[in-house]
């Protein structure tokens, strides 16, 4: 079945085919974090979804590029760098390792590009000068460089593409100098911003005086280095519909005349406890805070892919210790496969089944949950046919191969059954040695033995097996 996607530029959903002639490359933009503080469950939960799709993408047979850039430098950042008197690179380094670490916990795949923004200064500077040259952008009286949306639009361009402004509300240059505003104050924004005191020492030289970029301008600049002047694939929460996203097409289309992108995708917001994250509520969690509490970033990563992604999901504390019987119950089946498989590997996976209706379902504009539902069908079977002794090792391996490619999508993994060391070996071998020779008091001592050592010894038909407590 062909893949099916949300796309917010036609506000339907379409079949999702990339512009590689030959059908096999796709560039995929995801904006990134602003690395100026820890990044929040909702921020993950965007940052999930785009690694659901890249994962979609892989599956779906296509060649990803996957670019997410740092934001490195805008308003809030400067804000901080200031009160904390710190240099830019000091206090932003901090972060971006911080967010790459929380990636990793969370079991996403890295991006192929992870571009910085104050590292594509000259790309940027390019930009606006092709923007002032096709004179859709201007120098105005405070030295800043704005976009100039009358004149965009006079070109017959289209201001709007992602959602309906009431633009004839607008007065004729007004202008913007902060990277967020609401829809309701549309008005020329900044793509360089002059140097004022409070920017410290941040700032660059450039054609139209000392200054740092726009936000918005940094993401089209490091999208089309990255993935050229059209590109396939563009992601984001949706709050960055607009101004963000709607003022990236237009410099981007602005300045080369070229449709930006072809498939805009955006995932909903997440709540927490049913209520608008916010620290005075006490329900704004970090991945690290969530990490203290105890819970794994599988867990985290399975309760956030749990909910459609264009549905707004409420997250909750609850939530995360149900993941954890659901993981559980995957845990056990796969390891019972894998014992059952016994070193039996097959490239032959169970296609009719479990991948055919995964696949099927994700392609329907990524419907996680009816895939979930899959999954706990193919779990519930597989334990009824493990109970009934009526899996082959071929079947349990052919049906472990099955299971890896579809977490090659959800990469949730399945735990490993820990190799117990050799000391703990020899202790359970004695163990049994001792109930063979029915000195059970010595068999029942060294069971305690290897308790106080945090290993179980369960004895089974086809033998003693080991489990880490
Ligand atoms: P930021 O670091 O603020 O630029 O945000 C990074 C990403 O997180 C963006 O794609 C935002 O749209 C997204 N985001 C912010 N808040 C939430 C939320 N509550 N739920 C889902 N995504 C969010
Ligand atoms: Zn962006």
């Amino acid at each position: 079945m062909a893949l099916k996607l949300f796309n917010t530029l036609t506000r339907s959903v379409q079949e999702f085919a990339p512009l590689d002639p030959q059908k096999k490359k796709v560039g995929m933009y995801c904006c990134g974090p602003t690395v100026y503080d820890f990044a929040h469950i909702g921020n993950w939960r965007t940052f999930v979804f785009a690694d659901l799709v890249r994962r979609t993408l892989e599956f779906s047979g296509y060649d990803v590029q996957h670019v997410m850039n740092i934001t490195d430098v805008e308003d809030k950042i400067i804000k901080r760098v200031r009160e904390q008197k710190t240099t830019l690179r000091e206090f932003t380094g901090k972060f971006e390792t911080a967010f790459l670490d929380d990636l990793k916990a969370l079991g996403c795949r890295e991006p192929h590009q992870k571009p910085r923004a104050t590292e594509h200064i000259p790309e940027i500077i390019s930009l606006i000068e092709k923007l002032v040259a096709r004179g859709v952008a201007y120098k105005a009286a405070d030295g800043s460089v704005y976009f100039s949306i009358e004149k965009y639009r006079g070109c017959g361009c289209h201001y709007g593409q992602l959602l309906k402004l009431n633009l004839d509300e607008m007065r004729a240059g007004e202008r913007v100098a902060s990277d967020e505003y609401e829809k309701e104050s549309v008005a020329d924004f900044a793509l360089w911003k002059a140097r004022v005191p409070d920017d410290g020492d941040v700032f660059w030289p450039s054609p139209f005086g000392e200054g740092r970029p726009g936000w918005h301008i940094e993401c089209s600049a490091m999208s089309i280095k990255a993935l050229g002047e059209t590109f396939d694939l563009h992601l984001g929460g949706e709050d960055l519909k607009f101004p963000h996203h709607e003022d990236e097409i237009a410099q981007s289309e602005g300045a080369t005349g070229k449709p930006f992108v072809k498939f805009w995708l955006h995932g909903a917001h997440l709540l927490v406890e049913g209520k608008k994250m916010s620290k005075s509520l006490g329900n704004f969690h970090t991945l690290r805070d969530l990490l203290e509490k105890g819970h794994t970033g599988r867990e985290v990563r399975y309760l956030l892919l749990t909910a459609h992604y264009r549905e707004t999901f409420n997250f909750t504390l609850d939530g995360l210790s149900g993941a954890r019987t659901a993981l559980a119950r995957i845990d056990e089946c796969v390891a019972k496969l894998r014992e059952l498989a016994a070193g039996n590997t097959t490239a032959n996976t169970d296609t009719n089944t479990l991948t055919a209706n995964f696949s099927n379902a994700l392609a329907d504009d990524l419907n996680i949950s009816a895939a979930w539902g899959e999954v706990f069908k193919w779990v519930t079977e597989t334990n009824k046919r493990i109970a009934e002794n009526s899996l082959s090792a071929k079947d349990a391996a052919s049906a472990l191969a099955a299971w890896e490619k579809v977490d090659s999508v959800l990469g949730i993994g399945a735990k490993a059954e820990a190799e117990a060391p050799a000391e703990i070996v020899a202790l359970a071998e004695a163990r049994a040695e001792a109930k063979k020779a029915r000195d059970f008091k010595r068999a029942d001592a060294i069971r305690d033995e290897l308790k106080a050592k945090g290993w179980v010894v369960e004895d089974t038909p086809k033998g003693i097996k080991l489990k880490k407590m």
